[in-house]
């Protein structure tokens, strides 16, 4: 388990409790929002250790930094404190009967002077019924009871829900700090570390796993290799090329969201070299292929290219029709731009 002042790329969410855990003015219920793996789990999980920890008691230490090492800490650490819970979806969901189970043993107060925590990771897995069944905690908890929600945004979750938490959002790690994190924790060279901090979509978790799976930073950037050049060759493709490169997309729909960000990376970066800044391209592995589509797009047709993605990431989200959402993208993505240089 990091420190509060080791979470990457959260300095301001970390200043927010930090400054709450001083004061001792805690709310009962908070928010985290952000995209998975940029520590809103652990951060809830360290606020859970320094309420409960053994030597801050004693007034050792800096008040927001549990010890890590006393019993009270090393049993949230196992995941056997009897105070602290994580509540995860089972099967995609949280069901009612995971929140009343929950609803029920907070009636029972903790002795002394600890501070029950319930983290539930995910909320927005909750289905309406869990959700509703949650409020009447959050509205008036038991006392030394503190709930910690985790979502990736604010509109995932039942209004009812997001006015009873105060709401702190994580923000993607940049990739600069994601970069440093790695090579320190992997020894990797600059170049493979800028790779795995492009690819990692400003997810710490991601970026671990990029570099920590065998092969997989190998395999990541021939595809994106792959990814990019077709994005170059898609305006001289045929039309049934351009729809097998939709269908491809589509076959490959668990991976869909990783797509995207790739595309609409390399988008914003030959965006960024026909608006004159080439040397601040973060997507160095393809340099090339990107300053090549910079030579041939204007500005207006890139940006009507990235809105197409942004609008086929909207589409998901509502739950559309992907298929048709992605064929749409693709027509898009082929757009000729004759306009330049006339
Ligand atoms: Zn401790």
């Amino acid at each position: 388990m990091p420190r509060f002042d080791e979470l990457v790329g959260q300095q301001r969410p970390v200043r927010v409790l930090a400054g709450i855990l001083a004061k001792r003015e805690i709310p009962h219920a908070f928010l985290f929002t952000g995209i998975d793996g940029v520590g809103r789990r652990t951060a809830a999980m360290l606020f859970a250790m320094a309420l409960n920890c053994l030597t801050h008691a004693e007034g050792d230490g800096p008040v927001h930094e549990p010890c890590g090492e006393c019993r009270s800490c090393r049993a949230v650490i196992s995941g056997a404190h009897p105070f602290v819970t994580l509540v995860e979806p089972v099967g995609g969901v949280i069901k009612i009967d995971r929140i009343r189970e929950i609803v029920r043993r907070i009636s029972f107060r903790p002795p002394g002077a600890g501070t029950r925590v319930i983290i539930i990771a995910d909320a927005h897995r909750m289905n309406p019924e869990a959700a509703n069944a949650l409020l009447k905690s959050l509205e008036e908890p038991p006392p030394q009871t503190i709930f910690f929600l985790t979502a990736e945004n604010v509109s995932d979750l039942l209004p009812t829900v997001v006015s009873r938490c105060s709401h702190v959002r994580f923000n993607p790690v940049p990739p600069e700090a994601v970069e440093t994190f790695i090579r320190d924790r992997y020894q990797l060279d600059k170049e493979n570390a800028r790779l795995v901090a492009a690819m990692s979509e400003g997810s710490i978790a991601k970026a671990l796993d990029i570099a920590g799976t065998p092969g997989e930073l190998d395999r990541l950037a021939r595809m994106r290799r792959r990814l990019c050049e077709e994005l170059y060759a898609m305006p001289s493709h045929r039309l049934s090329a351009v729809l097998a490169f939709a269908e491809r997309m589509y076959k490959n729909k668990d991976h869909i969201d990783r797509w995207l960000y790739m595309i609409l990376s390399f988008l914003k970066d030959a965006m960024v070299v026909c608006a004159g800044g080439g040397k601040n391209i973060a997507n160095t592995d393809v340099r090339e292929t990107v300053l090549n589509i910079a030579r041939r797009e204007s500005v207006q047709s890139l940006a009507a290219k990235i809105d197409a993605v942004l609008e086929t990431e909207r589409a998901i989200l509502r739950n559309l029709n992907l298929r048709l959402s992605l064929e749409l993208m693709a027509l898009r993505l082929a757009d000729r731009c004759d306009e330049k240089n006339s």
